[in-house]
């Protein structure tokens, strides 16, 4: 099953460039389209070549590489998009592309960072340094799921009065960012929380209580557990094939339609329903309304 890359398969890419970036200078960038899913920046090659790598960071699903220039790098990897991490062949002269290879970057110590996308629904931008939130794909986002900043206030503040099923609010960019599909439904089962609850219920009258400060936790869990799931497969990635943040998963609910509930004591069976056009899995027996 390949999925979309989510929250802990960007971290793991962003851990994997990090290492090999960081204190690199850019020496040749070659673009083989003129866009992906918008048009590359003007004159990207020229802006980004003699740039250093000053660190990788991340906000929600977006890279976002630091250079030392005006510019910083702003990379999204869409529905397919992935980064490989070629250091054998010393040059992008000597590098015969994939098909959909669309971006290599070449470093001086001799790596070269090639970004692939079959779908081509990823981003890549350049934006006036350290000024992420003004531009247009980030100025909107939410909090971030795993900083210490968002805890059960800061949800039940959003949540309050709206009477939208839980599983679609935290989906919604705006009450958090990164969670993303699969990971809101693991996190709903682990807090015996219903996807079809009403928002506003979850958090009660008086703001955070027992359930919300449960599906705050298990966020974090969630999105953390895969995360040290995806950084185990960091260590040896050169002896795969370079190719960074895809990664086996296992999950309690999501994919396992008509399975039994893996809770012990319980005799449900894991359904699946349609929320906002996306598949929720869940168990009907131990998730409570
Ligand atoms: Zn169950």
């Amino acid at each position: 099953m390949k999925l979309l890359p989510e929250l802990p398969e960007v971290e793991t890419v962003r851990a994997g460039l990090e290492a090999q970036m960081v204190g690199q200078r850019i020496s040749k960038v070659l673009l083989r389209r003129d866009g992906l899913r918008f048009p590359f920046p003007e004159n990207m090659e020229k802006r980004m070549v003699g740039a250093e790598v000053g660190a990788v960071e991340r906000r929600a699903k977006y890279l976002i590489i630091r250079l030392n220039t005006a510019d910083d790098w702003l990379v999204h990897l869409g529905m397919s998009g992935y980064f490989s991490l070629v250091n054998d062949r010393g040059s992008i002269a000597n590098y015969e592309p994939l098909k959909h290879d669309h971006v290599l970057v070449e470093f001086e110590n001799g790596f070269i960072a090639v970004y692939n996308d079959t779908r081509r629904f990823g981003v890549m931008d350049l934006f006036p340094a350290g000024r992420e939130n003004e531009h247009r794909l980030i100025s909107h986002l939410g909090p971030e799921p795993l900083l210490d900043s968002w805890d059960a206030s800061v949800l039940a503040k959003s949540l309050s009065g709206r009477k939208t099923a839980i599983k679609v609010a935290l989906l919604d960019q705006k009450v958090v960012v990164g969670v993303g599909n699969i990971y809101a439904s693991e996190a709903l089962f682990r807090a015996r929380i219903s996807p079809l609850v009403e928002s506003a219920k979850i958090v009660g009258k008086n703001g955070i209580n027992m359930r919300s400060a449960l599906l705050v936790s298990e966020i974090k869990k969630v999105l953390r557990e895969a995360i040290a799931a995806g950084g185990s497969t960091l260590k040896d990635f050169k002896s795969v094939d370079g190719t960074l943040g895809y990664f086996a998963h296992s999950f309690k609910v999501y994919g396992r339609e008509g399975e039994a509930c893996v809770t012990n004591t319980c005799v449900g069976e894991v359904e699946r329903i349609v929320q906002g056009g996306r598949s929720t899995f869940y168990c009907p027996v131990c998730q409570k309304k």
